[in-house]
C-alpha cells in the first residue's frame, strides 16, 4: 500500500487545511506536528507513551542511524518500526541537513557530499542513491531527497547549491524504488523569493508525493521564514502534503498553519523539557528557577497529561535540581501533549471556521519567546559539538 493524502477541509480566511495523510502504518490527521526521535528514540519516552499521547508521525534522522547502529541492522531486524518498537507512521530525513550543519563537512560536489562520523571520524560519502537506499533499508514510511542546506543569506551561493539540490531530487526520484513509501522533495533557495520560487516550479514538475520547505528555520528573521511561504506554497499542488521542516514552536505552528503547512517537526518540546522549560498557556517557563521551589501548582492547572495530574511545580524543580531522570520524563510528556493538543485544537478549529478565533484566544496569553525559530540556526551557527547533535 503506498502513501495518499486527502484534504477534508480547507480554512475560508486563510490557506490552512485539514486532512488526512494515509500511510501503511496508520492514518495521520492533518496538520500534524511530529516529535523528533533522531536515534530511534523521542528521548525518555516509550513508545506506548507517545500513542497515549496522541503522535501520530515520529521524525528519526538517516545521518544518526546510518552511522549507528547501521543501516543494515535495522533493515536486518525488520525495518525501524519493528527496531524502535513503534508501529505508527514514520519520517525519515535524508541526511542532508546533519551533513551540513554538523562539523561532519569534508567536500560537497555533484556526486555527492563527503563527511566524516562525530562518533569515529570515518570518512563517508552520502550521495542522492546512497541517501535514498538508506532510507529503504530503514523503512520510513516517509522519505526525503538529499538536499544541500546552504547559509540562508548568501545568495551567490544559494543559486549554485539549488541547482544541486536540483539534480539531486531528479537523482533520487530515480533512484526510489519502494512503493509503500512516499518521497518528498525539498525546496530550497534561502530566503531569496525568486530561488524559492524556481524551486517550487522544478521540484513540482519533477513530481514527488509530497513538498518539503527546507532550510528555513535556521536562523533568518523570522519575517523571512513566512515571507518564503507566502511565495511558495502557492505554487504547490493543493493534493500533496506540504512539511515545514524544523518548525514548532505554538506561535510557529499557528503562523505555518495558517499559510497551508500540514507536517512540522522540530526538536523544541523535547529539548526544552530536558533543560527544565515547559510550555504553558502564558509563555515557556523555566522550572530551575528558585520561585518554583515550593509552588504547589501543576505546570498548568487544568491540563489534562500525566504530568500535570500528579505532580506540582516544586516536585518538578526538585527533580531537575536532583538530576532525577524522572523529571526529564514528566516534563518531556507535558510540553508534547502541550503541543499535541495545540495541533488537535487547531485541527478542530480549522473544521469548524474557528481558526482565526483560536489563534487570537491562544496568542492573548501567551507569551512567545525570540529563540523558537533557533533550534536549527544553533545547529547551523555553532557548528554543534557532537553530544549536543541529537535532539
Ligand atoms: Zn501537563
Amino acid at each position: 500500500m503506498s502513501v495518499s493524502f486527502d484534504v477534508a477541509q480547507s480554512d475560508r480566511t486563510s490557506a490552512a487545511r485539514t486532512g488526512v495523510l494515509h500511510t501503511p502504518h496508520g492514518d495521520i490527521p492533518t496538520p500534524v506536528f511530529a516529535p523528533v526521535g533522531t536515534q530511534a528514540t523521542v528521548k525518555t519516552l516509550t513508545p506506548d507513551e507517545l500513542h497515549d499521547l496522541d503522535a501520530t508521525l515520529i521524525l528519526a534522522n538517516t545521518y544518526h542511524l546510518y552511522l549507528r547502529p547501521g543501516a543494515e541492522v535495522i533493515a536486518k531486524l525488520g525495518g525501524l518500526h519493528a527496531f524502535m518498537g513503534w508501529p505508527g507512521p514514520i519520517l525519515t530525513d535524508s541526511g542532508g541537513f546533519q551533513v551540513f550543519s554538523l562539523e561532519s563537512l569534508r567536500r560537497v560536489s555533484d556526486d555527492g557530499v563527503v563527511f566524516r562520523s562525530h562518533i569515529d571520524g570515518s570518512e563517508h560519502v552520502f550521495s542522492p542513491e546512497k541517501a535514498i537506499s538508506i532510507q529503504e533499508q530503514l523503512g520510513a514510511d516517509i522519505i526525503m531527497t538529499l538536499d544541500e542546506c546552504p547559509d540562508p543569506l548568501d545568495r551567490d551561493y544559494n543559486r549554485v547549491a539549488l541547482d544541486r539540490t536540483h539534480r539531486w531530487a531528479e537523482r533520487c526520484l530515480k533512484a526510489h524504488r519502494r512503493s509503500d513509501q512516499a518521497l518528498f522533495g525539498i525546496l530550497q533557495g534561502g530566503v531569496f523569493p525568486d530561488l524559492r520560487c524556481e524551486s517550487a516550479r522544478f521540484l513540482t514538475a519533477l513530481g514527488f508525493d509530497g513538498y518539503a520547505l527546507g532550510g528555513l528555520s535556521v536562523g533568518e528573521p523570522k519575517a523571512k521564514t513566512w515571507e518564503m511561504l507566502d511565495v511558495t506554497v502557492p505554487l504547490l499542488p493543493l493534493d500533496r502534503p506540504r512539511y515545514l521542516m524544523g518548525v514548532g514552536s505554538p506561535e510557529d505552528l499557528f503562523e505555518g498553519v495558517e499559510r497551508g503547512i500540514d507536517v512540522f517537526d522540530c526538536v523544541l518540546p523535547t529539548r526544552l523539557a530536558r533543560n527544565g522549560a515547559v510550555f504553558t498557556s502564558q509563555g515557556r517557563i523555566n522550572l530551575r528557577k528558585a520561585q518554583f521551589a515550593e509552588d504547589p501548582a501543576p505546570i498548568e492547572e487544568g491540563c489534562t497529561c500525566y504530568t500535570c495530574q500528579r505532580f506540582t511545580r516544586a516536585y518538578l524543580r526538585h527533580l531537575y535540581k536532583a538530576g532525577e531522570i524522572l523529571g526529564l520524563r514528566l516534563n518531556t510528556l507535558h510540553n508534547l501533549h502541550f503541543l499535541l493538543d495545540l495541533m488537535r485544537r487547531i485541527r478542530a478549529a480549522i473544521l469548524d471556521g474557528s481558526l482565526g478565533q483560536l489563534k487570537q484566544r491562544f496568542l492573548a496569553t501567551y507569551a512567545a519567546v525570540e529563540d523558537s525559530t533557533g533550534q536549527r540556526a544553533q545547529a547551523l551557527s555553532r557548528r554543534r559539538s557532537k553530544q549536543d547533535t541529537a535532539d
